[in-house]
């Protein structure tokens, strides 16, 4: 049997099987790279995604704090891997975690994952969670922006297709679009509002359509220590945004039939890729698009990810 993989990074991660299939998707040899190594310091987006889940299952009296805290962690553990300032790069990713995971737990208690699935040759590690019923999956998907095209890539993706198929379940995916990041933060009304100067009333966005204009100052989330995490909801409710920034789409499981030639899929492209000694070619043009490769600078500078040159053994 074929298992999922396990980062040693002292907090003990999990690298899905849904992970490994989409890096083998984008590139043979980023899936090559990933069944053994990866980066140790953290693409924002990933911190992000990372300190979600864990909040999403928190037991703790405020999830949404654990997650920002969780930002924190790994941002000193790992690092980041940005441009600009780590630090601030954290406080907004920690800020922006600590809201979204408030919003979803108060629509859920703890989420849980389902027990790992077993294939033929291989045990499916889920990057899904499993519905209080039992019978249905959920996944939360953080996406800076959201249309049709990326609606079916989404929905024939290994987190969702391939989930799906190996528990033969219906999915809720929900959709939080957390806004394009420019200069290290994402713009979106989970982070950025408006604020009178005067009044110090705070908006997100006009009930008429129009644009802030006159004297309104943008204001991030994390800078505005007397915006409570509770004003800022309440005035993303009253403003009407919610429904533009977090919504449900229901995925239904797929057909018995089709369901085995998924799973048949994924257990052929697993045990090809263990199976797999020689580096494979690289595929140059997909190396930054449509995220940055985390093996890039070991294929643009010639070399072997080890952790000299900055990764982290996954054991399996
Ligand atoms: S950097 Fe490019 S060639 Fe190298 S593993 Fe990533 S996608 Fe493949």
């Amino acid at each position: 049997m074929i298992l999922g993989t396990l980062i040693t990074d002292g907090s003990s991660r999990l690298m899905t099987t849904a992970d490994l299939l989409a890096a083998d998707d984008r590139c043979h040899r980023c899936g090559f790279y990933s069944r053994d190594w990866q980066p140790a310091r953290l693409q924002p987006n990933e911190a992000l995604r990372l300190a979600v889940d864990t909040g999403l299952m928190s037991t703790e009296d405020d999830p949404g704090q654990t997650a920002g805290d969780e930002v924190m962690t790994l941002a000193a553990d790992r690092g980041l891997d940005v441009t600009g300032s780590p630090y601030e790069s954290a406080v907004h990713h920690a800020a922006l975690s600590d809201i979204i995971v408030t919003v979803l737990r108060e629509r859920k208690a703890p989420y849980t994952r389902p027990a790992d699935a077993k294939g033929k040759s291989l045990t499916w590690v889920s990057s899904a969670f499993l519905a209080a019923s039992n019978v249905r999956l959920e996944a939360v998907l953080l996406v800076d922006r959201w249309n049709e095209d990326r609606k079916w890539s989404v929905l024939h993706s290994w987190r969702v297709l391939g989930e799906c198929a190996f528990y033969e379940q219906p999915m809720t995916l929900t959709v939080v679009l957390v806004g394009q990041r420019r200069e290290g933060k994402h713009s979106s009304p989970w982070s950025k509002g408006w604020l009178h100067p005067r009044s110090r009333t705070l908006r997100i966005r006009k009930r008429t359509g129009e644009g802030f204009g006159g004297e309104w100052k943008p204001v991030w989330r994390e800078e505005a220590d007397h915006l409570s995490r509770d004003l800022w909801l309440d005035t993303m409710r009253e403003d009407g945004v919610m429904p533009d920034v977090v919504f449900d789409i229901d995925v239904p499981a797929p057909c018995p039939e089709y369901a085995a030639k998924v799973r048949h899929l994924a257990e052929k492209k697993v045990t090809a890729l263990h199976s797999t000694v020689e580096k494979p070619d690289p595929n140059i043009s997909v190396c930054s698009w449509p995220t940055k490769c985390p093996f890039l600078d070991c294929c643009w500078e010639f070399h072997e990810p080890s952790e000299a040159s900055g990764f982290i053994t996954i054991c399996h």
